[in-house]
């Protein structure tokens, strides 16, 4: 394994999948819903495979009904107008969206700015790009973990190419305000900085604000790239169904890299996720809603076994503090769950570059069936 890779090992998703089937334990480690999604969309991808449409290469950039629904969904949620030839790229899943945008607007030695603690990926991919990644770090501040916007101004130098986000942000549940979205589009447009902002939670935020998208902030649509997936918004998260808007600058030189990664993928289900796309809005309010009845389930359940709880405004995580438990280090923490309690888990410390800032907090998915919830809730119980 190379220099740029040699920190990564392996990720700690298929560590913890692994240990749960291992153990026999409910697995609220990697965040994948234990329901799939409407039965619908799984009929149009049954469809499309027989019809067979996509079951050989679709086109470079998407096949054109995925395309139009996603500028369709970006117009109709946000009021952002894209247009589906040339604005729009499909891609295998949020993964590659991210590992493109990055491979494509990352020189060696530019500074990428992201918020820690980070989904995994993205410090693989900056250093595949041969960025240097600068973390910076959302802290507990009340109930919710929250972004210190002197730290970001501070964090951006002459060497800066590009800002990563994520909002809603995994793993800590925060969604950015308003405000901080604002200052942060202030500062790309002052710095005159790229921005690559993974929104692939946008229908998982519980209150009713909803999702402000970044791109939608004065001066950013011209230099966001925006990431969607269908694994999230209709959990299907096999099917590895992402998406891209930008500019057509943007999207051509994400496309120049995509297209040596996987070139294209997941034909049949491209036209599946175009019909999902175009489901009412009661679909994305149902699935939100279910989503915000299990967060609460869960934040109960855990906050009687002991753990300190985060809000969480969106994703489908639950951030805690396990030093009420007498604990400290989330990696032991985690190791020793299954056989504790027979519950899985995740160590935030491998989001941070800081892992002593991250290590006493652990992270739960919640997108799990009621049942499952409130039996993991009962295992925890029994830690105490
Ligand atoms: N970004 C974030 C913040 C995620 O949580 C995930 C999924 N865990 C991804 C990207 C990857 O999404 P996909 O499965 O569509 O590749
Ligand atoms: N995005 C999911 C999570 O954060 C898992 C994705 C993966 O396994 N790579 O848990």
């Amino acid at each position: 394994l190379n220099r740029r890779l040699a920190e990564f090992g392996t990720t700690i998703f298929a560590e913890m999948s692994a240990l749960a089937l291992r153990t026999g334990s409910i697995n609220l480690g990697q965040g994948f819903p234990d329901t799939d999604g409407p039965e619908e969309v799984r009929e149009a991808a049954v469809r499309a495979l027989r019809d067979g449409r996509g079951n050989q290469y679709p086109p470079g950039p998407g096949v054109p009904e995925l395309r139009a629904a996603v500028a369709a969904h970006q117009e109709r949620r946000y009021g952002l107008s894209y247009d589906p030839d040339g604005e729009v790229l499909v891609t295998a899943g949020a993964t590659e969206a991210i590992a493109a945008a990055l491979l494509a607007l990352v020189e060696p030695g530019d500074e990428v700015v992201a918020l820690e603690p980070y989904y995994d990926s993205y410090a693989a991919c900056i250093a595949m790009a041969g960025g240097t990644r600068v973390p910076v770090t959302l802290r507990p501040d009340g109930t919710a973990f929250r972004l210190d916007l002197d730290e970001l101004r501070a964090a951006v130098t002459p060497r800066t190419r590009l800002l990563l986000v994520n909002t809603p942000h995994n793993p800590t549940g925060t969604v950015l305000t308003r405000a901080e979205l604002t200052a942060i589009a202030e500062l790309a447009v002052e710095r005159d900085l790229l921005v690559v902002t993974d929104e692939v939670y946008e229908h998982l935020v519980f209150d009713d604000a909803g999702h402000l998208p970044l791109a939608t902030l004065p001066g950013m649509r011209e230099r966001t790239v925006t990431i969607g997936s269908a694994g999230k918004t209709f959990s299907f998260t096999g099917w590895k169904v992402g998406w891209v808007t930008s500019t057509p600058r943007l999207v051509t030189a994400v496309r120049a890299a995509k297209q040596f990664l996987t070139y294209v993928s997941s034909g049949p289900f491209q036209y599946a996720v175009a019909e999902a796309l175009a489901l009412p809005d009661a679909y994305f309010e149902a699935f939100r809603d279910d989503m915000r009845t299990k967060r609460d389930i869960l934040a109960a359940g855990l906050a009687e076994a002991g753990f300190t709880v985060y809000d969480t405004a969106g994703t489908y995580f639950i951030t805690t503090d396990i030093r009420p438990l007498g604990e400290s280090d989330g990696f032991a923490f985690c190791r020793s769950l299954p056989e504790r309690a027979g519950v899985v888990a995740i160590p935030n410390a491998v989001f941070y570059d800081h892992r002593e800032e991250g290590a006493p907090f652990v992270r739960f998915a919640f997108c799990k069936r009621p049942e499952v919830l409130k039996e993991a809730a009962e295992r925890l119980r029994r830690l105490a």
